[in-house]
């Protein structure tokens, strides 16, 4: 079976296509492949769960997904657009606009208030510095962390942390989202906290890919996917594509709308 030609009319919207990705390191006798011949179809609304052994190439494929690294050879297309024709200046653009990162030691720049931190991926945006701190504190209010928005980030918590980079990577309201290890640093009760904010964000329509190596935490995705040595070894989807979120978010819309109707009748 093909899912990969194009979109079928209802279905959830392919994202990010991968083909014969493969990350090499070093020349002959000393190369090493990070990612060797990877295939993977993402649609929207996904939240993938991406597990696997040390080395086996996970923040390689995060990275190479999120334009902050490229392949040896393969294809990467993003939206239906083969990123390797896509210039470098074009593509730091749309690192910002469309792709939202999070990662383990959670990379607040130390210096700058959460608030800045927060407001840093709308650079692009054309918003005026003004536009993008009331952006940035609206955030931070769905993380409940307003009043911590003009501390540093030395003066919050691990979960508090993550929490205002998650406010960071959606503030652009990117469409998707990568997640290499978010709750390696924290504490279970953290850890919770900030899972049930990417199920909330998740829920809302958006694309989650995230690693980690806690099983527990695979509740929470549509689709999980263990690697081994550079390539996929398992890869089971938990949620019919048809059921993602995007679709179940027009289902309840249009549910809305029919009771609406009803009740307007009654
Ligand atoms: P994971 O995130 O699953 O632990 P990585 O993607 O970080 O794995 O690394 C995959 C493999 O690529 C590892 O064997 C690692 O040593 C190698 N690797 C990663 N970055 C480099 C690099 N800059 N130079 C050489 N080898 C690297
Ligand atoms: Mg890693």
């Amino acid at each position: 079976m093909c899912y990969n030609v194009g979109n079928m009319p209802g279905e959830n919207e392919t994202i990010i296509r991968l083909e014969g990705l493969t990350k090499r390191y070093g020349y002959g006798d000393a190369a090493s492949f990070a990612l060797k011949d990877f295939d993977l179809t993402v649609k929207r609304g996904e939240f993938i769960m991406i597990m696997g052994p040390s080395g086996c190439g996970k923040t390689t494929l995060l990275n190479i997904i999120g334009l902050l690294d490229t392949a040896t050879s393969g294809a990467y297309y993003l939206n239906d657009e083969p990123v390797s024709r896509i210039s470098a200046r074009r593509q730091a653009r749309l690192r910002a606009k469309k792709i939202g990162f999070i990662f383990q030691n959670f990379n607040l720049i130390p210096d700058l208030p959460i608030i800045e931190n927060v407001s840093l991926p709308l650079v692009y945006s054309g918003y005026h510095k003004t536009r993008r701190l009331i952006k940035a504190s609206e955030a931070l209010d769905r993380f409940n962390l307003k009043e911590k928005e003009y501390y540093m980030p030395f003066q919050l918590s691990g979960g508090q942390q993550q929490r205002a980079a998650i406010a960071r990577a959606i503030v652009a309201k990117p469409e998707i989202i990568l997640a290499d290890e978010p709750t390696g640093n924290l504490d279970s009760h953290s850890s919770t906290l900030v899972m049930e904010e990417l199920k909330r964000i998740h829920s809302e329509g958006n694309t989650i890919i995230m690693v980690t190596h806690n099983p527990s935490l695979t509740v929470y995705a549509t689709r999980v996917i263990n690697m081994l040595d550079g390539a996929i070894d398992t890869d089971v989807k938990t949620v019919k594509d048809s059921d993602l979120p995007v679709r179940v978010e027009e289902k309840t819309k249009k549910h809305k709308k029919k009771n609406k109707k009803k009740r307007g009748r009654r």
